[in-house]
């Protein structure tokens, strides 16, 4: 961690101060990592404290890196991380609205069946926590003329049967969220733009595959069973993929190239990172 922070004053993000959502795990993660990496100061927001303080902390001093309780479907504490990015470094510079949840039937089942209750707690976290999340960055980014925005959309927003309804068409929203405020906000110096992965054997991730599977997180056969997991996620679901296996610092280098001065002119957009899975 101190190779970490040593190298926060060069990199592609040198000097920029980002909020991320979901970043004690998978994805976010990853992504505060590479994000400091480049330069970046990072506030690392969740609702996983413990996970979200460990991963802070490998990051080095906490004026690099520090984790705040975001729960994002509540405006107020989406409200508050941007703050205190603000009140710590003087300015927020990068978005990463990545929280999400699938629901908790991946499994699915006909829609007959669609559980409405679900439905609002994956749109509640999916959809509105990344407006919120918009809404509060353009408070800070707007008045400066200068941000970007970035947003975990899916594989399963693009294409129909790919993730339970609730989660797919919160998906799909996302880039349409994206669309609308970047539309807006292009005029005013503030880019938008969406990030959408194919599977990446994350919590998330191996979750979901043992929901398809029918298998306990817990009990006898469990190693194994967490073999076939990861085998499903990385041979059978990668089996396009580029040849390689997508892992979550893939995604993390996407949204370095999209929150750097190398994608100044690029916004609305929705970059797919899935090996061409959305194509074929
Ligand atoms: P993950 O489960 O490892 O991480 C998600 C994080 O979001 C967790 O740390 C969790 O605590 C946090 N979170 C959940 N609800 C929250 C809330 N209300 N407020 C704040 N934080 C909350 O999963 P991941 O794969 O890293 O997922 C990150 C994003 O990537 C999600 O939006 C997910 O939908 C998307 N995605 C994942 C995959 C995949 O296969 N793993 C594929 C495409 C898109």
């Amino acid at each position: 961690c101190r190779l970490l922070s040593a190298s926060s004053g060069s990199g592609r993000l040198a000097g920029k101060v980002a909020v991320i959502t979901g970043a004690a795990s998978g994805i976010g993660k990853a992504t505060a990592a590479e994000f400091v990496r480049n330069g970046a100061k990072v506030v690392l927001a969740d609702v996983q404290d413990d996970l979200g303080r460990a991963a802070a902390a490998e990051l080095g001093v906490p004026d690099t890196a520090c984790y705040a309780r975001c729960d994002v479907t509540d405006e107020a504490q989406v409200a508050a991380a941007v703050d205190l990015a603000v009140a710590r470094h003087g300015r927020l510079d990068v978005m990463f609205n990545n929280a999400g949840i699938t629901g908790g039937t991946y499994a699915g089942g006909p829609i007959e069946s669609l559980d409405m209750a679900d439905f609002d707690r994956v749109m509640a976290v999916n959809l509105r926590g990344v407006a919120a999340g918009i809404k509060h960055a353009a408070r800070a980014m707007v008045p400066r003329g200068q941000g970007c925005i970035l947003c975990t959309s899916s594989t399963a927003g693009a294409l129909g049967g790919s993730g339970p309804h609730a989660y797919s068409v919160s998906k799909t929203a996302v880039v349409g969220m994206v669309r609308s405020a970047a539309a807006e906000l292009a005029g005013r110096g503030v880019r938008v733009n969406a990030i959408s992965p194919y599977a990446i054997a994350t919590a998330m991730g191996k979750r979901s595959v043992r929901e398809i599977m029918g298998f306990s997180p817990v009990g006898a056969g469990a190693e194994e069973e967490e073999e076939v997991v990861r085998r499903v996620i990385e041979e059978d679901f990668n089996e396009m993929g580029c040849g390689v296996v997508l892992r979550a610092e893939d995604v993390a280098r996407a949204a370095v190239f999209l929150a750097s001065d190398d994608a100044r002119y690029i916004t609305g957009h929705n970059l797919m990172v899935d090996g061409g899975f959305s194509v074929g």
